[in-house]
């Protein structure tokens, strides 16, 4: 990597990935700098890092957060120029200064600025799940199209990027299976009947990882895995029945590739987002990233639950979402996501019980049929109406 700089846009850089990404770039100012930062309204933190990292652009989601912003810059002497709105997303997403884009928005609002950065050819870090599950094929289709490096952040497809072989043509015919692990969250030994009860609280509180609080609720109720389970379809293009999950509660196996010959290659790490980021900001090289060594001296075992096991497919019914959306219509997983994200806002404001979560999401699934999606408003339309048929089925348990 010596001699290059990336000029980098953190997309959500005041949230968990955002700020891990900072650190990361904090490490190696002559490999890479801070070029444009995006939130949505946490004007403070934002203002805290433009002193601090300069950026050419930040952006907040709407104008009133935007306008405050613009008034601690002008008050810093900064030459920072504060923009507002979905479309400012766009821009800073492509702007031809930059080149590498880290797109570390929570939910669907990123998959714009996602395609915006594929289209313009970008290095894009995909941490942004929601908008690959989302996008779908039409997401694939603008990297492809736009020339895109598309390097994956979540810890379990870096892993799985990190053990494959370089040459993608070889994948269909080398990958038997993917392997994803999950820990099994805060609730992987509770017992089902009592998931009613659960808080906001208890389900944010992750065993391993800390991170923002929709992945969280998402990591309790193995959605997340459902997500990542469809975005490993799209981006290492093999068939939903390739995909197997397996409950690894140490979370230090963070992905498994095994290959036609039987033979599994797997990536280790300490449970540390700033892993997979180093690895995406310096593929194909690699830098130091923060995260600490694994100790093998101290770590007495790794262990493994299938999910027929130990009750697990009672404690989480929405893991098989992932596989009943992929073999529906086109558009079915940005169906299934939409409900989720607004199942789980309803979870958070205390609107819903945590096993309605799935109840939201399986409803919605078979209540709203969706029509192909051919374009990005296309997709933006779905997601509208897959909200509405969400809030409408909350409002029906709720009655
Ligand atoms: P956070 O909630 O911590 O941060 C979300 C970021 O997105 C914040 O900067 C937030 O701004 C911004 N944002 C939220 N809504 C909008 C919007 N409508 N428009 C524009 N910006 C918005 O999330 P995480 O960092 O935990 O997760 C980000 C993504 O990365 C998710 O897709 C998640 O699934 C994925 N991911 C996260 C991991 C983790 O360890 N955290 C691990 C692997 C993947 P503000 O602060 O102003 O609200």
């Amino acid at each position: 990597m010596s001699g290059v700089s990336r000029r980098v846009v953190v997309l959500g850089s005041t949230g968990s990935i955002g700020v891990n990404t900072l650190d990361v770039i904090e490490r190696h100012p002559s490999q890479f700098s801070v070029f444009a930062l995006t939130a949505s309204t946490n004007v403070e933190k934002m203002a805290a890092q433009c002193v601090h990292h300069k950026p050419e652009f930040a952006v907040m989601a709407s104008e009133p957060h935007g306008r405050a912003l613009q008034d601690v810059c002008a008050k810093e002497g900064l030459s920072t120029t504060v923009l507002w709105g979905a479309e400012a997303l766009d821009t800073v997403a492509s702007h031809p200064d930059a080149d590498t884009v880290m797109a570390a928005i929570v939910g669907a609002a990123g998959l714009s600025p996602c395609i915006a950065a594929a289209r313009s050819g970008k290095r894009l870090l995909l941490a942004n799940k929601e908008a690959l599950v989302v996008g779908g094929a039409l997401f694939m289709d603008a990297v492809q199209a736009g020339g895109a490096t598309l390097l994956p952040i979540d810890s379990e497809h870096s892993a799985i990027f990190q053990s494959l072989p370089d040459d993608t043509a070889q994948w269909p015919a080398q990958i038997d299976k993917i392997i994803l692990t999950a820990s099994g969250g805060p609730f992987r030994s509770r017992d089902p009947q009592t998931f009613h009860s659960i808080t906001p609280e208890q389900a944010c509180a992750h065993p391993n990882w800390v991170m923002g609080q929709k992945i969280s609720v998402d990591s309790a109720t193995m959605m997340n895995k459902a997500l990542e389970v469809i975005e490993a379809r799209f981006l290492f293009g093999v068939r939903p029945e390739q995909i197997e999950v397996v409950i690894h509660p140490q979370s230090v196996i963070h992905s498994m590739v095994q290959y036609v010959d039987n033979s599994v290659v797997a990536q280790l790490g300490t449970p540390d987002m700033r892993g997979p980021i180093a690895y995406g900001l310096s593929w194909p090289q690699r830098v130091t990233s923060g995260a600490s060594a694994i100790d093998f001296s101290t770590l007495s075992s790794l262990t493994f639950e299938a999910l027929h096991s130990n009750g697990h497919a009672q404690r989480f019914p929405g893991l098989a979402l992932a596989w009943q959306a992929m073999a529906a219509p086109d558009g079915t997983t940005a169906v299934l996501n939409a409900a989720n994200e607004v199942a789980v806002a309803a979870f958070l404001n205390r609107q819903i019980r945590f096993d309605q979560i799935y109840q939201v999401n399986a409803d919605t699934m078979s209540d709203f049929i969706p029509a192909k999606p051919h374009s990005l408003p296309d997709l933006i339309a779905l997601d509208a109406q897959a909200r509405r048929c969400a809030q409408s089925v909350i409002a029906r348990l709720l009655r």
